[in-house]
């Protein structure tokens, strides 16, 4: 350790100027803004009621609305990040009593189920080893027997790296009047997402995964299904800095005063968006399964192995296993400090049992998978 803090001479409190290291982030998240990105934070703030800040607030909207792939009109950012995103999405439309059926095979299903409760659900979950996703026949006993009034699924499950396909599920929900809530975390911008022609009712994300953009501002949206649920509320949201219905009017015609923004981040997030914009939601989503397949051939070369089946593997994030005998941490813990490369290790049933790579957003070149593996052919034992 150096450091940092000294009295000096005249007892004054002494700080070297804030010094980080420059690290190439190939873990679960976050992953390295895009240059521009940076520059744009760097931009001096201007009010939250600003007419050059409203604008840039519908322009924000507008983007999502392409990236995700949606008209819904209730489409905004979040200031927080993706869990607040998250808890936004549950606060919103879960009343307390309502079935709630969420989909658990992950660390982030185990969440949703947590923060469900928290809101008074009546939570039941199905499950899957992690790793796995589920199939429709499977979703469809589960909404038979519990009848929900919304059904949670994780898109790109970050702690297993599985893509749960959505195809067809909404069909399954509108049997029951089942509300459809997604996270797309780990997915927009990197995987094909399509909200409306797959019947998403509510979805949120983040800005520091396949955005390339410093955490801070989450991407939300409802559609009007989901708006009309919360019209119908018997209760207030528990949550008043996440209730859509306050935060709708600042985001909407009204204009009115809710919270300040975090305007910086606001300012990250619209050129992120607006480069993603620029390189075309498909060639992105491209670019994302070309590098992470040359990823896989490159640590199928070193003589290791994924865990997820390929064909429910996520372009954002491979979880490769670790060899008998060898230390992830102790590897993991190489490459950052001899190589400035972060990846991540496993979460609970895969602790120990794998490492987590991203290529996310930015960070899916083919350059930085060339400089992870050639740093793992120097770390990997044998
Ligand atoms: C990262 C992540 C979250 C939480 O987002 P934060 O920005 O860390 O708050 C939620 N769900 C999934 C699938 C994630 O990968």
């Amino acid at each position: 350790m150096t450091q940092t803090i000294s009295i000096n001479d005249s007892g004054r409190l002494q700080l070297t100027p804030l010094e980080i290291p420059s690290r190439l982030l190939l873990g679960p998240g976050p992953s390295n803004a895009h240059p521009t990105v940076l520059q744009a934070i760097n931009t001096s703030p201007v009010g939250h009621l600003d007419p050059a800040f409203l604008a840039l607030m519908d322009e924000i909207q507008s983007l999502l609305r392409y990236v995700w792939q949606t008209e819904n009109s209730l489409t905004i950012a979040v200031s927080g990040t993706g869990t607040a995103a998250m808890e936004a999405t549950i606060a919103n439309a879960v009343e307390p009593g309502d079935v709630v059926l969420i989909g658990v095979a992950g660390y982030f299903g185990n969440r949703l189920v947590d923060m469900a409760g928290r809101y008074g659900a009546d939570v039941r979950t199905i499950t899957k080893p992690w790793g796995q996703v589920f199939n429709l026949d499977e979703l469809q006993t589960a909404l038979k027997t519990y009848r929900p009034a919304i059904l949670a699924l994780v898109h790109a499950e970050t702690s297993t790296g599985a893509r749960q396909p959505l195809e067809g599920v909404t069909d399954l929900c509108r049997e029951f009047g089942t509300l459809l809530l997604v996270d797309t975390v780990t997915s927009l911008g990197g995987v094909p997402l399509f909200l409306d022609a797959w019947g998403v009712d509510l979805a949120y994300s983040c800005s520091q995964k396949g955005l390339g953009c410093p955490p801070g501002a989450s991407p939300f949206t409802m559609s009007a299904r989901a708006v009309e649920k919360l019209q119908q509320r018997q209760t207030k949201v528990a949550n008043w800095y996440l209730d859509m219905l306050l935060l709708g009017k600042y985001w909407g015609a009204e204009r009115t005063y809710h919270h300040t923004a975090p305007i910086n981040l606001y300012y990250a997030l619209r050129e992120a968006l607006r480069l993603l914009a620029e390189e075309g939601l498909a060639n992105s989503w491209q670019r994302h399964q070309k590098n992470v397949e040359y990823l896989w051939e490159g640590l199928e070369n070193l003589g290791l192995s994924m865990h997820v089946e390929q064909e429910y593997r996520l372009p954002t994030l491979t979880t490769v296993c670790i060899p008998a005998g060898v230390d992830g941490k102790a590897i993991a813990r190489q490459l950052l400090n001899e190589y400035n490369i972060e990846i991540g290790g496993g979460l609970g049933e895969l602790a120990g049992k794998v490492w987590r790579v991203g290529l996310m957003g930015f960070n899916s070149r083919k350059d930085s998978v060339d400089q992870l593996l050639a740093a793992l052919r120097q770390v990997l034992p044998k």
